[in-house]
């Protein structure tokens, strides 16, 4: 552990700590962000009426948009002369949302980060290359800094031009990787290209973030590169890389909670749901000064992980990041996300990752079709094969989703392919479509 006194704080202490620093937030957000002061006043809260850490249930929520809203600093809750730091985050709509940190924000992020690398088993011995993109984006630098903090060696490579990547992870003797799980791959598969066996290198472990992967992904990154590959977690509006990491042990995601609150509510109703119960993500930030958020919508579903963690740590885990509250599909009643069903697609061999579920109506009960790609090495035509492929295919996705489903085998690249977020469902429920 980086600070153990922190990371495995009884918790009774834990949470004397978070009330008061959740009312320092809190004061602090009211006398310096005009819209906090909106929100609090149309809820008929004051800061001073938070004298729990249950009051929490009371604040409103903050959503993206009020991010987006208060574009570029209408958010800030400290003067720009403080600000040292600003780095913002592409939306899907187009409109960047910016985020600011003080000197002290940029003190405890490193701090954070290199509690993140220490749950992957690094040591300041370690040489660490860094191929998450530097920039507006926070993969880069939060890794960036946390890695120096730690006092391990920094390798700033940023993203791109990969078979450098191989090379200097060969030459430099990197033994810890920080990139986004695709690009963990590609520099894997790179280096086998280049006639370079990652797996005999010292390359010992990854942080690999910033984008949703599977356990198989896992798996493949693991058995290509020859690493130990954790999940960490966060996103800028809430800080950025170092929110939440999973240790060694790889059940669920450690949530830095001394700096964060967590809490995990139903989309729909709003409620916080118990523990062990999915539901939505939402973050209060504590110590946050440049922008401090209260009860931020993430969007990202996950629920979380009961019990204590082998390794030591108290703070309570989120599991892997399921989906998005913007693609979750509701089925039958039952909660259903497309990532699940890639999940299964990469581990039946004979097909390819690229599906698209269609939704109809059959009667008054909904009708799920998944149609999928099967691998370009499959011959097309031998139809009891096929059959038998498909039939696995519909058995696993169904056992996996928990609702029955019909599967559709389809030639290869015959699913219209996406530069940018793919499209995988077709939801014709409410256009009288019938299957
Ligand atoms: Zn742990």
């Amino acid at each position: 552990m980086y600070q153990p006194q922190y990371e495995a704080m009884e918790r009774a202490d834990l949470e004397a700590l978070q009330l008061e620093r959740l009312k320092a937030t809190l004061e602090r957000v009211y006398a310096s962000v005009p819209l906090y002061q909106r929100m609090f006043d149309d809820a008929g809260i004051k800061p001073s009426d938070v004298r729990s850490l249950a009051d929490l249930t009371r604040l409103p929520f903050t959503v993206k948009d009020d991010l987006r809203s208060a574009y570029p600093y209408g958010m800030f809750a400290a003067p720009l002369r403080d600000i040292v730091r600003v780095h913002a985050s592409s939306g899907t709509t187009g409109q960047i949302t910016v985020v600011g940190y003080t000197r002290g924000d940029i003190d405890r992020w490193a701090d954070l980060m290199a509690r993140t690398l220490v749950c992957a088993g690094a040591t300041p011995d370690d040489v660490i290359q860094v191929s998450y993109g530097y920039g507006l984006f926070t993969g880069g630098l939060g890794v960036h800094y946390g890695s120096e903090r730690l006092g391990a060696t920094t390798i700033p490579i940023s993203g791109g031009n990969t078979k450098r990547q191989v090379q200097v992870l060969k030459d430099f003797g990197v033994t810890g990787l920080g990139a986004t799980p695709s690009y963990a791959l590609l520099i894997g598969e790179t280096a086998l290209e280049m006639g370079i066996d990652p797996k005999t290198l010292p390359l010992r472990f990854g942080v690999f973030g910033a984008e949703p992967w599977s356990e198989n992904m896992r798996r493949q990154i693991e058995e290509t590169l020859g690493i130990v590959a954790i999940d960490i977690y966060g996103l800028s509006e809430v800080l950025g890389p170092g929110v939440a990491s999973e240790c060694v042990h790889k059940c669920g995601l450690h949530v830095n909670e001394d700096h964060f609150i967590v809490e995990i509510i139903d989309p729909h109703t709003l409620e916080p749901v118990p523990d062990g119960e999915q539901g939505e993500v939402v973050f209060t930030t504590l110590t946050k000064e440049g922008i401090p958020v209260v009860r931020y919508r993430t969007r990202d579903i996950s629920r979380i992980v009961p019990g204590r963690c082998a390794c030591g740590r108290t703070f309570r885990r989120l599991e892997r990041i399921s989906g998005r509250t913007d693609d979750m599909l509701i089925i039958r009643g039952v909660n259903v996300f497309p990532s699940q069903i890639e999940q299964v697609l990469t581990g039946i061999p004979g097909v390819a990752p690229h599906y698209q579920v269609v939704l109809t109506k059959r009667g008054v009960m909904d009708h799920v079709e998944v149609h999928v790609e099967v691998a370009p090495e499959i011959a097309f035509d031998e139809v009891k094969a096929l059959e038998a492929l498909r039939r696995t295919v519909a058995q696993e996705i169904t056992s996996a989703l928990a609702i029955s489903i019909d599967v559709k085998l389809v030639e290869p690249k015959s699913i219209q392919r996406s530069e940018g977020k793919a499209k995988r469902v077709l939801d014709l429920r409410n256009e009288g479509g019938t299957a």
